[in-house]
């Protein structure tokens, strides 16, 4: 009985994700949002945040994405996903608008799977104009977990994209998913490096060379070239010194809750943060248990 007892406690937290609580999930609105600062290496000031979904489950906790997204995506219930992600990231940035960021760009990742939606750019637009934001603060990265190929729906999705001059980026450039084909592909205006290629900098001399091609590829290109997962003081002045124009990573902020990223806002670009004069990021904890930022050690120049 007490062994009966045990498994009945601990086994639903341990069953696999299944399409059924996730269909629950999205009924009850079970989804949180949370937001990580991109920055400009050379000046110091944010530019914008990514938006990194987490589901909030009353019985297995903050669940990291990677966990549901792809299950979403190939039980198609991702587009079920999409007027909820719009809802709440719009409503969020029309909220840090309105606190005095007015100039901070929000991404959103979006799938293969919801770019073949046709009502995709239509929800897009409803959103859009419910929360009053211009389509240019508004960013789609796309990321690949199927490779895309070239869809009459996803073009469509593209082009219309496009026509309302929603600036769109390539996620985790350099991975399989990511690559040459994009570019010819996509008009894109900012290319991501995998956080992998930046996480491992320093242990394969290959690293540094990659990352240095892919930041003059992506300026020959003319795009802004935006380094994900700078861990380390020491990637990020690598970074800086061969021309990388912007970065992300848990060395200047874990991706922050709403209610602790207005204050780490208000810390790291004052109360009007239109071209104040550039001031040194910090770094701040925030991941599973969000603390208070932490001071980051002054930029050597
Ligand atoms: P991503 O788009 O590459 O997002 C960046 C991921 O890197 C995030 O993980 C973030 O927490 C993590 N990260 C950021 N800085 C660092 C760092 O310095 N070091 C390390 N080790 N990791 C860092 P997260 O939040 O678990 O998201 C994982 C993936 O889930 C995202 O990868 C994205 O592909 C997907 N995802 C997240 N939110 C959404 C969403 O709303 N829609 C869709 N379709 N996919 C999403
Ligand atoms: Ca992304
Ligand atoms: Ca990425």
């Amino acid at each position: 009985m007490a062994i009966l007892k045990y498994f009945s406690r601990v086994l639903p937290a341990r069953r696999p994700i299944g399409v059924r609580d996730l269909e629950h999930a999205l009924a009850k609105n079970e989804f949180v949002f949370y937001y990580q600062p991109e920055w400009d290496l050379k000046t110091g000031q944010i530019l914008g945040l990514e938006a990194l979904v987490r589901w909030n489950s009353p019985t297995r906790g903050l669940v990291a994405p990677m966990e549901f997204i792809p299950l979403m995506e190939r039980s198609g219930l991702i587009n079920k996903f999409t007027p909820l992600l719009l809802e709440q990231t719009l409503r969020d940035l029309n909220l840090i608008h309105r606190a005095g960021f007015g100039t901070l760009t929000m991404s959103i990742n979006i799938s293969v799977v919801q770019l073949k939606d046709i009502s995709f750019v239509s929800i897009i637009q409803k959103y859009l104009n419910k929360y009053k934001i211009a389509p240019q603060f508004l960013e789609c990265e796309l990321t690949e977990s199927v490779e895309m190929h070239g869809h009459p729906l996803e073009e469509r999705s593209l082009q219309a994209l496009q026509a309302l001059r929603i600036p769109i980026s390539i996620d985790d450039f350099g991975t399989a998913y990511s690559s040459f084909g994009h570019l010819k592909r996509v008009d894109a205006y900012k290319l991501k490096i995998d956080r992998d290629f930046v996480i491992n900098l320093f242990n394969d001399i290959k690293n540094e060379k990659i990352v240095r091609m892919i930041i003059q590829l992506g300026h020959s290109l003319g795009l802004m070239v935006l380094a994900e997962g700078i861990e380390t003081p020491e990637q990020e002045q690598w970074l800086l010194a061969n021309g990388c124009d912007a970065g992300q990573g848990f060395w200047f902020s874990r991706p922050l809750p709403l209610d602790l990223l207005l204050p780490f806002l208000k810390k790291h670009t004052g109360a009007a943060p239109a071209r104040t004069p550039a001031k040194k990021p910090a770094a701040a904890k925030a991941r599973k248990k969000p603390a208070a930022p932490k001071k980051r050690a002054p930029r050597k120049k």
